[in-house]
């Protein structure tokens, strides 16, 4: 039997616009922020290009003994402030291209946040939902073996994102500490709490999500007690957002996942659906909801939209027929450059992923600065200091923006890119 047996392809799911990819979108949103910064073409370039990046053969031997090759990605896209950080991401559609994107939009998630990271993030080309417990487990050790020698506490800190949890985190503290011999906290985060993870880790990218989206309802005028709410993905993020929002006091009355979205103009009952999604795997079929289109989901009558799957989903194609007055970025890169035209035109507010979804990496970096010390806070201490974060961020983003006559994006954007870039010129050039 040949080593790499023919492998059945990859279950490719299409993404939702053909029209541009994400590293079109993260590029052209740099220009952006270059073009009202006034930098020259070379720091532009040096901007807008990866620092590193790694590709590497993750091969699986299978329950079955068969053999299955997937690819994997590590890509560094910047670290004048500080080690690389970002997600890994399990995913069919990984393509280096798109994790050159989700890295740039790391480390403008880092800078404007004030974490003192670069950016960076990891792919592997595979359906996690297709292989067993113990295949991943075989896959998460190969691909930290293939990168060990780029990341480490102080170089490239891993997290989850889309396809992973707290279990690969597990098994990548592991592998690398058994590779250098000791235990080594801090070279993930958003490990399980028992191994010195952080209280609050889990759920804060959708308490950030719902602190913008609290804000950002305010400052449009919308009391958020009653408004209504659609949010499109029910996995991490979409769904503690769902249930945040709801506590908050807002109606969600959609939410879809990749399968399907269900309506109630009454609200959802989440708890209910939550339920219902742990038997079945997916939100259709809820008895306390109707079935409708995915699609139509983003298009619903609601105030606030909060789009927490993936990429490119709110595109040219769909943009004016999006009516939300609010549009709060759970997903790395939901909106195109071309959709945020759209929105800016029809007066709609967009709160951007690198502020909106960034209640991960804060929590992140509080995990690994509490490991650093071998010293915990408790849940109450990390979600007061996660909430203080987010909203000096949002003040700043919108002082920022009315000050220029920016979108939020562009503000939020060319405030990071000018930190960014003023390490880069203090630091110099080497040599
Ligand atoms: N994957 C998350 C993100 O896209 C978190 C990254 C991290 O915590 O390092 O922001």
């Amino acid at each position: 039997m040949s080593l790499l047996e023919a492998a059945p392809a990859p279950l490719v799911l299409p993404h939702a616009t053909p029209l541009a990819t994400p590293l079109d979108d993260a590029r052209s949103q740099l220009s952006a922020a270059i073009g009202v910064l006034g930098y020259s073409d070379g720091l532009h370039s040096l901007l807008a290009t990866p620092r590193r990046e790694m590709t590497v053969a993750v091969p699986l031997r299978r329950d079955d003994g068969t053999t299955r090759l997937f690819t994997g990605y590590r890509v560094q896209h910047n670290l004048s402030r500080g080690p690389a950080k970002g997600g890994l991401r399990y995913s069919p559609n990984v393509t280096l291209d798109e994790v050159r994107a989700l890295a740039m939009w790391m480390t403008w998630k880092c800078a404007l946040l004030d974490v003192p990271y670069g950016g960076a993030k990891g792919g592997v080309t595979i359906d996690p939902r297709q292989f067993s417990q113990p295949e991943l487990e075989r896959v998460t050790r190969r691909y930290t073996s293939e990168i060990l020698p780029i990341i480490g506490p102080e170089k490239d800190i891993p997290a989850p994102d889309m396809g992973t949890d707290e279990r690969t985190m597990a098994w990548i503290m592991d592998t690398y500490s058994v590779n250098v011999g000791y235990t080594v906290p801090g070279i993930v985060t958003g490990k399980p709490i028992s191994l010195g993870g952080s209280h609050g880790r889990a759920s804060a990218t959708s308490r950030g999500v719902t602190q913008m989206a609290i804000a950002a309802l305010k400052h449009r005028g919308i009391r958020p007690e009653g408004a209504t709410a659609a949010v499109q993905g029910f996995g991490k993020v979409g769904h503690d957002a769902a249930v945040f929002l709801t506590d908050a006091g807002v109606r969600v009355v959609g939410v879809s996942d990749q399968y399907g979205a269900v309506y109630n103009a009454a609200g959802l009952d989440c708890e209910r659906l939550s339920a219902h999604v742990a038997a079945t795997g997916r939100v259709v079929g809820f008895d306390g909801a109707e079935p409708i289109d995915g699609d139509a989901l983003l298009e619903l009558d609601v105030d606030l939209l909060v789009p927490a799957a993936v990429e490119g989903v709110l595109h040219e194609g769909n943009a004016s027929r999006v009516t939300a007055p609010v549009i709060v970025e759970g997903a790395n890169g939901p909106t195109s450059p071309a959709a945020d035209l759209i929105f800016a035109a029809n007066g709609q507010l967009v709160v951007p992923d690198i502020l909106a979804n960034a209640g991960g990496v804060i929590v992140s970096y509080f995990e690994w600065v509490q490991g650093n010390q071998a010293y915990w806070w408790n849940a109450a201490e990390v979600e007061h200091k996660l909430a203080e974060r987010m909203l000096a961020a949002w003040h700043q983003v919108v002082d920022y923006a009315a000050a220029r006559d920016l979108s939020l994006r562009a503000a939020a954007t060319v405030l990071a890119v000018e930190r960014v870039a003023e390490a880069h010129l203090l630091r110099g050039l080497y040599p």
